[in-house]
């Protein structure tokens, strides 16, 4: 699949749930509604989605959510894409979660084929979690954490750059990955949907925050790349990764290799950008997949060059979707 500005999209991220069981303030609201079990396609329809998009060259899939690991038999849907992997027919099959539920969890996913997750951890100080997720506990965050790097996971922290409420604690988290092995990714908040917080408050650029990490630690360009948005460096201490999403100063658009599709079955050819293509019409019309071949091939064919994420004070979100619809 090779969309009009020449990119070759081979990452598909798969939002199987809008669901969460924690209310980050930066995500969501805390009076959110969710969509209407009905409206939602089932585990069997994503797999067989899935599918279709890996005869269409996709070698990497993530899945995320909302919450994926909160939707019932999700690990069903974790075998059957594992199994692709164990067939060779893609390189990669991987998760972000909240880790609320990796202790029950991380095992199952290392079984399945999965070697690699992402886990979003914004803060180690426990009323600071239980404030910016406001229902979460962080010890069952770190329980998680722990098994999965029990089960053999690799892991990558993502944290969200958080004004006055992490950024004193950048080092401590740099300090902590490099303890456990971790790499550990930073990421500016963007304006998805709306949340009560004004994001003018929570917005912390990541250029202050690296030339705050730079007087503590020594970080090495590095050529590292997952084809996604994050630079990288290299923490020489500790030997770990230290990666920063930067869209709001950065823009990364220009090698995006990815497409999002929702629990719905609605394609997103950019996360910040309207334009969607349902393909849950196509998946339901026919048990062949020609239709859905073809929905899929229009969408590529319509992927926009980029974003425009602008946050100022009064400003409406770039577009009214959260992000917990699309996935991270
Ligand atoms: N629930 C899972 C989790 O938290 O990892 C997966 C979905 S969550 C929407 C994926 C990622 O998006 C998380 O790392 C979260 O911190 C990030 N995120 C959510 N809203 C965001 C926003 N407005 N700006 C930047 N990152 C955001
Ligand atoms: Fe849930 Fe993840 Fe959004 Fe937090 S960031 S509310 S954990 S979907």
């Amino acid at each position: 699949m090779i969309d009009p500005f020449g990119r070759r999209v081979s990452y598909l991220r798969v939002s199987v749930t809008d669901r969460c069981d924690l209310r980050c303030v930066y995500c969501m609201a805390e009076d959110m509604t969710f969509l209407p079990k009905a409206e939602v396609l089932g585990l069997e329809e994503l797999e067989r989605l899935c599918g279709a998009f890996v005869r269409k060259g996709v070698r990497k899939i993530r899945l995320t959510g909302g919450e994926p690991l909160v939707r019932r038999n999700v690990m069903s849907l974790v075998d059957g894409l594992g199994r692709l992997v164990k067939a060779g027919a893609l390189d990669e099959l991987t998760l972000t979660t909240n880790g609320t539920q990796l202790a029950k969890h991380a095992e199952g996913l290392a079984a399945a084929g999965i070697r690699r997750i992402n886990v979003s951890l914004d803060t180690l100080d426990a009323a600071k979690f239980a404030a910016v997720t406001r229902w979460g506990r962080l010890e069952q965050v770190l329980d998680g954490v722990m098994a999965a790097r029990q089960a053999g996971l690799a892991v990558k922290i993502n944290t969200v750059a958080l004004k006055g409420v992490n950024e004193g604690e950048m080092d401590r988290m740099v300090e902590w990955c490099g303890r456990h092995g971790f790499d550990l990714c930073l990421i500016e908040t963007m304006p998805l949907g709306e949340v009560s917080d004004d994001r003018t408050h929570q917005y912390l650029p990541l250029s202050l925050v690296r030339r705050r990490l730079e007087s503590r630690w020594t970080l090495a360009e590095s050529d590292y790349r997952t084809g996604g948005p994050a630079r990288y460096l290299t923490v020489a201490e500790t030997g770990t990764r230290l990666g920063f999403i930067t869209p709001m100063t950065h823009n990364f658009c220009r090698s995006c290799n990815r497409v999002r599709v929702t629990c719905t079955g609605t394609l997103f050819m950019c996360l910040g950008q309207e334009d969607a293509v349902d393909l849950r019409a196509p998946l339901r019309a026919s048990e062949s997949d020609h239709l859905l071949e073809a929905a899929i091939d229009a969408a590529i064919g319509r992927k926009p060059k980029g974003h425009d994420f602008i946050i100022d004070r009064g400003a409406a979100p770039a577009v009214a979707r959260h992000m917990s619809v699309t996935g991270g």
